[in-house]
């Protein structure tokens, strides 16, 4: 991202204060600190007012600082709360808004302690969240790479997938694969779930062999410079059986169905209710437990949240998940997650693993 662009950014938050009734915004999130600014440091509150921004950090971060963005940075050496709480203190802001989903309990009372009564603190949460759904081209390109990043590195782990290998081993050898092929970090812990264990929509890999007649759920995602990928993938190790080829093709076209009704203008409950309707239908409406799927960009959970009942509109330039499951104890589970780009036409799949039920 540009500097132009980080300012840009800026510009449209500080825009945004009068109509919140704050005469500044304390911008605590680092996800937003680095969304507005380019500062990828992990420890930094960023001040807008509408005409000035500075960012409060401490001096590991002196040369990151600089190299990163031009915004005015103070280098403190206690916490980066109490810079910016004197400095609101000291240019008289009257009331400030602050991210109050990223603002620890302990932060506020010592804030508020430090600044009196002589600045009120309102929350105003979600300003820069909602700025961040809709995603420019050079976010767009960040997501596509890190979503090539993450089908390379599970066609290259599942090449080497060995019977007898723990579900521990497969998600090493998954992020092994990802970190080589480009990414920086998983943007999550890697998922891998094998057998009965595949009914728990987030397992954590174990120590447990993977089975050889079972299903095998891959979640993965590769971070890339900054930006997320998430993909869901489900194998069957052995000759599936009839229960297991039903379940998959269900949730496949429930997966299928919803992608297909995502364009602009839809809300994100409807593409929801898509998915949901076509596992009722399959008689696996009880065994869909969560939300059919959810934007992501600098964060892999990100607005808007395609669940029951969300009125957020769908635009050009979201990236969103479409990722239903079915979950069957034990039995097993299925999901098929891809990540997906809201055009101007409809929608684009961005993710370029086939959707097919492979057998190894
Ligand atoms: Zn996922
Ligand atoms: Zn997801």
């Amino acid at each position: 991202m540009t500097r132009e662009e980080h300012r840009a950014r800026r510009d449209r938050i500080a825009a945004q204060l009068a109509g919140r009734e704050v005469e500044a915004l304390v911008v605590s999130s680092l996800d937003n600190v680095r969304y507005l600014t380019g500062f990828t440091g992990s420890n930094a509150i960023l001040i807008l007012t509408p005409d000035t921004a500075v960012l409060f950090t401490d001096g590991r971060y002196t040369l990151q600082v600089s190299g990163e963005t031009d915004v005015q940075a103070v280098i403190g050496r206690k916490s980066a709360w109490v810079d910016a709480a004197r400095w609101l203190k000291r240019k008289r802001i009257r009331k400030a808004g602050f991210e109050a989903a990223a603002t620890t309990h302990a932060a506020f009372r010592s804030v508020s302690r430090l600044v009196e009564d002589r600045v009120a603190l309102e929350p105003v949460d979600g300003l820069v969240e909602a700025a961040r759904m809709v995603k420019s081209a050079r976010e767009v390109a960040a997501i596509r790479r890190s979503v090539e990043i993450n089908s390379a590195a599970y066609a290259g782990a599942v090449a080497r997938f060995r019977h007898g290998m723990t579900e521990q081993e497969l998600a090493a050898e998954l992020d092994y694969q990802s970190r080589l092929g480009g990414a920086s970090a998983p943007a999550f812990e890697t998922i891998v779930a094998a057998g009965p264990r595949s009914a728990l929509p987030h397992a954590r890999p174990a120590a447990r062999p993977i089975g050889s007649n079972e299903l095998l759920l891959i979640d993965m995602g590769a971070l890339v410079e900054g930006y997320s990928s998430d993909m869901t993938r489900v194998l069957h190790v052995g000759r599936p059986s009839k229960k297991a080829r039903e379940l998959y093709a269900a949730v496949r076209e429930a997966q299928e169905a919803a992608v297909a009704a995502i364009r602009p203008g839809v809300t994100a409950g409807s593409v929801d209710r898509v998915a949901r309707e076509t596992l009722e239908a399959h008689g696996f409406g009880e065994a869909f437990v969560h939300s059919t799927g959810h934007g992501l960009g600098l964060n892999v959970h990100e607005p808007p949240r395609l669940g029951k009942g969300e009125k957020t509109r769908l635009e050009a330039g979201m990236t969103v998940t479409v990722e239903p499951g079915a979950y069957l104890a034990g039995f097993g589970g299925v999901r098929i997650e891809d990540t997906v780009l809201v055009t101007a036409a409809g929608s684009e799949v961005l993710t370029p693993t086939g959707r097919g039920f492979n057998v190894i």
